[in-house]
């Protein structure tokens, strides 16, 4: 049953030939056998997954036939689960049991999905290899000596390992799209606003946007469908109509415009990467696609504007666990400070509180125009070249990473070589765009990701092109060895 899509699974429940039980406890089994050494989840909530698919069984006997309904899913530890443990990757919130589900936890249960557990992550999401969790770092199924990608490492890792057929992600600066292309996924961050951030918990809200990871593009349309839409508790939300994401997946590609930047071929791309971009690439022309270079000349301001974004914001948001409000309160305070000092210092891993100080140090007196002000001015014009690309094009294509996952331990003593690798993901973030990464190819058994990014709420495009491609492609059907 595992190596079926989720659309797959879909048809098969609705066809009866299979129940949300059995799929259920399918996965479940698969996860008690095989997740010991991969650690992608948190806690599994088995008993509770036992009842809502005997719940979402007599449903579908009743009448009801949504899509979803009975199909396992696995939220990422970010999303606060009423009664159900929420840590974010973090001894700060190790004990934390939040009281209400986030929007889009309980968006996706009243399509009736089956909530296996809770996906490892790095801490407050911060990181690209999942080494930051307070819980252990993840292997990545396809080489366990290599990372998963991060922040939505563990999402990312039980996907690939086929131990649910889809997870819920978060993407700041990349953490869908680099995990997606880590482990041979399809993950899309949508356009800013279009999913709720409710309950999710916050690192840089002006760039926190969550999303699904699966196989498919067409899996993927499918949990947006469910995800999104305006929410009266996010006032970022967008009041912009929810499209059927899945209406348009079989219109043909022939005279998409596909925008390829120039500055994403030079230094710092792998060649192996770069040339399956460009195979991929020609697969799309051979579709009906028309490729066109075009020129984002602010590409290599992303990550400076980033790495001071999304620090400051972070600092700003972090200063709620603090021992009294939220969080893990140090013992035997000797008084006030002693208490907030300690709490802090015990509660967050390290790479939380570089975080805190470069945020913290950009929002300060003295180097606030020099530092956050120049960056959102940055921000502009990373927007701007967007807007002039759009201009012309329907989609702008490129890598999602500029090498296939790294081994456990290669990068992370070097933050700076860490961040780098967000170079072609945090952009999307920067500007608001919606963008998709698929698999695209293979290079030393490790899946390589293509990067799709679409104009302000055109996630259909995206979702088609990508669609497009899978129909005629099969990199997304590979599985890691030791996994079918
Ligand atoms: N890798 C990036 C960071 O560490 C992005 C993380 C994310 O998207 N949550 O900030």
């Amino acid at each position: 049953m595992h190596e079926k899509t989720l659309a797959e699974q879909s048809r098969l429940l609705a066809s009866g030939e299979i129940s949300s039980s059995e799929l259920t406890n399918h996965y479940l089994e698969r996860i008690e056998r095989l997740d010991g050494d991969l650690n992608s989840l948190i806690t599994v909530t088995g008993a509770a997954a036992k009842k809502a698919a005997t719940a979402a069984d007599e449903k579908r006997k009743a009448g009801d036939d949504s899509p979803l309904l009975g199909i396992p899913i696995v939220q990422k530890d970010i999303f606060c689960t009423k009664d159900v443990l929420t840590t974010c990757g973090s001894r700060m919130l190790e004990n934390f049991v939040a009281p209400y589900d986030a929007t889009v936890v309980s968006k996706l249960d009243t399509a009736g999905m089956v909530n296996l557990g809770k996906a490892n992550m790095d801490e407050f999401a911060m990181g690209s290899s999942n080494e930051n969790s307070y819980f252990g770092p993840v292997a990545n199924p396809w080489n366990r000596k290599c990372v998963p990608g991060g922040s939505s490492g563990g999402s990312a890792a039980l996907v690939a390992a086929r131990l649910a057929p889809a997870a819920t992600g978060t993407d700041t600066g990349g953490s869908i799209r680099q995990p997606a292309a880590f482990c041979g996924l399809t993950g899309i961050k949508p356009t800013y606003g279009r999913v709720s951030r409710y309950g999710m918990i916050a690192f840089a809200s002006s760039l926190d946007q969550g999303g699904p990871l699966a196989h498919t593009a067409e899996d993927c349309a499918m949990l947006l469908q469910a995800m999104a839409g305006e929410d009266e508790r996010d006032s970022t939300s967008s009041h912009e109509p929810v499209p059927d994401f899945s209406s348009s997946l079989q219109q043909p590609l022939t005279g998409l415009k596909i925008g390829v930047p120039e500055e994403y071929f030079s230094a710092g791309l792998d060649d192996a990467v770069a040339s399956c971009v460009q195979s991929s690439l020609a697969e799309m022309e051979k579709l009906g696609a028309t490729l066109k270079s075009v020129s984002l000349p602010n590409q290599s301001l992303c990550i400076p504007a980033y790495y001071v974004v999304a620090p400051a914001e972070a600092s700003s948001n972090l200063s709620r666990f603090d021992g009294v409000r939220f969080g893990h309160r140090c013992e035997n305070a000797q008084d006030i400070e002693d208490l907030y000092k300690r709490s802090r210092d015990e509660g967050f891993g390290s790479e939380v509180k570089r975080r805190i100080m470069i945020g913290t140090y950009a929002l300060s007196a003295g180097y606030y125009d020099a530092y956050y002000l120049k960056a959102q001015k940055v921000r502009r014009l990373i927007s701007d070249d967007f807007a002039n690309a759009f201009a012309d094009v329907d989609l702008v294509a490129g890598p999602t990473t500029p090498t296939p996952a790294f081994e456990t331990g290669a990068k992370s003593d070097d933050p700076v070589s860490m961040y780098l690798n967000d170079l072609y993901t945090v952009s999307a973030n920067l500007s608001g765009l919606p963008a998709l990464s698929m698999p695209c190819g293979m290079v030393d058994g490790l899946p390589v990701g293509l990067q799709l990014l679409g104009n302000y709420f055109d996630e259909v495009r995206v979702l088609n092109a990508a669609y497009q491609f899978q129909q005629a492609t099969d990199w997304h059907t590979l599985a890691p060895n030791g996994i079918e």
